[in-house]
């Protein structure tokens, strides 16, 4: 019933994109017709393209990605490889060395805006397009194109021939248009990281040599044609030795493919989840670890589905080919030659991807972290509660306190491209990103994070979230201000240091002193242990949050007055009538990245009564 209504609302309001966006989204629907050549590793196709223009604004121009240029020598992918001082190593300055039949490209050779010709022009990476006619707000255009490439030599992600035999690694390998939003065109030169994509239905048709495996992106239409592991292989017969495969996609905004001679193609139904499909090499040794491979994602599904929100489509794909690790829709690419731990590592983040890239579509080149950090901390609380490892989030606080203490830390906001480092790039994104929820749920209390994070879900799925819509849903759900966290944690390289400062006796009270070093302030907790072995701990939430969170832990909890961000020092009475403190520890849940944890425990070896003339 509700999926009628929502059906109905969709074609009255068939410009708004799958359902009650807070905010205007376009929307981009692919058909496209390709042919690939596995002799010479070229492709031609058309695109028909639906654009639908949801933004109260005119548009004169459009810009597509043209992806596949950044394989080419002098590209600003290779010069960024060859001039930054950490490159990555599977890249270095392999690009410069691809001779004309190794390079990748991809070349427009017409383009229509409702039948009628365009000017255009390709710039790297980009291609720059302007309108005839202007795109009125709230309006659809259509657009034609044909197109041709080649597939490179596998540098990064996509290509052919991958270091370990697989064929093709088709990502970002059509003609993509690039996203328009309330911050305007996205039209950013691809140096080999972040994406971000307009949302819209695929209808693929790919033609190629009948003996390869196709793995796709999306639902296979024509099962019976193509066999292959998908169907019975018995109505059609392969043309000129060649098959065509049929692949429809709904609600994506990305689609990749990935196709060898010699795949396995294993599928594994999931209860209450999607199709699981398995693509690996077969003669490789490495069937044992790829066999095993399907019972850790489905419990990995299901902990997710639990914890933030169910996995929407009806397939998933593993399928061996790229140069490590990397996420697109329904579907990722892994390299396979790896023990069985390293094999389901992978395969589980990048699967997370499902939920933090692809339907939870943040902006990756302006927030890379809220994709790879929020999954890595789901990451690692899978390794905690279906694993069983304790510390769990530990490596994620050390390499945060790496890049603090090597004096490279940019600040989380920074613009993919644009980190000065790789390495400091990474860790902000996997690691300040993770570090980012997990002291989150510790300032708002794990019970309404989690809820939290289930309605944020609910909220921006199908949409793009950014930094201000995740954290005004944790305040709306937990009744704190946060904007604060926000602003410290991701605008600034401020740290969290706090200290204990002093311990002295008054009578039947004693006074502990803790000091704010670090620049930036959290809610603290403190906890004290007597000489009898009792325990109490002390919370001081922060002035500026406006609300304190629940009692979370076993044990006596005393909430105190509120501290204000302005003042460096805080002073707890602790009653000590006929008992002594022995020990004083800040934090002792270690969830706070305070950069300097020496300084976090004190033990009272001593007591000086003040006034006793010592
Ligand atoms: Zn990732």
């Amino acid at each position: 019933m509700r999926q009628f209504f929502l059906t109905v609302i969709g074609c009255i309001f068939s410009f708004v994109v799958y359902g009650q966006a807070d905010r205007w989204q376009q929307q981009a629907n692919y058909k496209m017709n390709v042919d690939l050549d596995v002799d010479t590793h070229k492709y031609s196709g058309t695109q028909e393209l639906e654009y639908f223009n949801n933004s109260p604004d005119t548009l004169t121009h459009v810009y597509y990605h043209l992806y596949m240029n950044a394989f080419q020598p002098g590209s600003m992918m290779d010069v960024r490889s060859r001039t930054i001082d950490d490159p990555d190593p599977r890249v270095r300055d392999r690009i410069s060395k691809l001779t004309p039949d190794e390079i990748g490209y991809l070349k427009v050779n017409s383009l229509k805006q409702n039948g009628k010709p365009l000017k255009y022009k390709t710039v790297g990476t980009i291609l720059e397009v302007e309108l005839s006619k202007p795109i009125l707000p709230k309006s659809k255009v259509k657009f034609n194109m044909q197109f041709d490439g080649q597939v490179p030599i596998q540098i990064r992600r996509n290509g052919r021939d991958n270091k370990e035999g697989v064929a093709y690694s088709m990502a970002q390998w059509y003609p993509k248009l690039a996203e328009y939003d309330y911050e305007g065109w996205h039209p950013d030169p691809y140096v080999g990281r972040e994406f971000y994509g307009v949302w819209g239905n695929f209808d693929v048709k790919l033609t190629l040599d009948a003996k390869y495996v196709v793995a796709s992106t999306g639902y296979i239409q024509n099962a019976e044609e193509v066999g292959h592991g998908y169907g019975g292989f018995k109505k059609g017969k392969p043309k000129n030795g060649k098959l065509t495969w049929h692949f429809k996609a709904p609600k994506v905004h990305d689609f990749t493919f990935a196709a060898d001679p010699d795949y396995n193609h294993k599928i594994v139904p999931m209860e209450n989840g999607p199709e699981l499909h398995f693509f690996w090499k077969k003669n490789q040794g490495i069937d044992e670890n790829w066999e095993k491979l399907p019972d850790y994602l489905i419990k990995a599904i299901e902990y997710t589905n639990e914890r933030v929100g169910k996995y929407p489509y009806k397939v998933y794909n593993v399928v061996q080919g790229g140069d490590g690790g990397m996420e697109y829709g329904m579907l990722t690419l892994i390299t396979g030659k790896r023990n069985l731990n390293s094999l389901v590592g992978v395969t589980i983040h990048e699967m997370l991807h499902s939920w933090f890239q692809f339907v939870l579509a943040s902006n990756e080149s302006l927030y890379a972290w809220m994709d790879e950090g929020f999954n890595s901390y789901i990451g690692n609380e899978i390794e905690r509660y279906v694993n069983g490892k304790e510390n769990a989030h530990a490596s994620s606080y050390n390499s945060y306190f790496y890049v603090v203490k090597r004096g490279i830390e940019e600040p989380l906001m920074t613009h993919a491209d644009h980190f000065e480092l790789n390495s400091a790039y990474s860790i902000a994104a996997y690691s300040k990103g993770a570090v980012y929820l997990h002291q989150l749920s510790y300032i708002m209390g794990q019970k309404t994070f989690d809820k939290a994070f289930k309605r944020y879900y609910e909220e921006w799925k199908f949409k793009h979230p950014n930094v201000h819509d995740f954290i005004r849903v944790m305040e709306k759900e937990s009744g704190m201000q946060l904007q604060w966290y926000k602003e410290y944690f991701t605008y600034t390289t401020k740290t969290i240091d706090y200290g204990v400062k002093n311990t002295f006796v008054e009578g039947d009270t004693t006074y502990v002193t803790l000091e704010r070093i670090g620049k930036m302030p959290m809610p603290m907790e403190v906890q004290v242990t007597f000489d009898n072995g009792d325990q109490t701990t002390y919370y001081m939430p922060l002035r500026i949050m406006r609300g304190a969170k629940e009692k979370e832990i076993e044990g006596n909890w005393v909430q105190l007055e509120d501290w204000p961000w302005t003042h460096p020092v805080y002073t707890i009475a602790v009653p000590t009538k006929g008992i002594k403190l022995k020990k004083v520890e800040i934090d002792p849940s270690m969830k706070v990245a305070d950069v300097d944890r020496s300084n976090n425990t004190f033990e009272v070896n001593y007591v000086i009564e003040k006034g006793a003339g010592l």
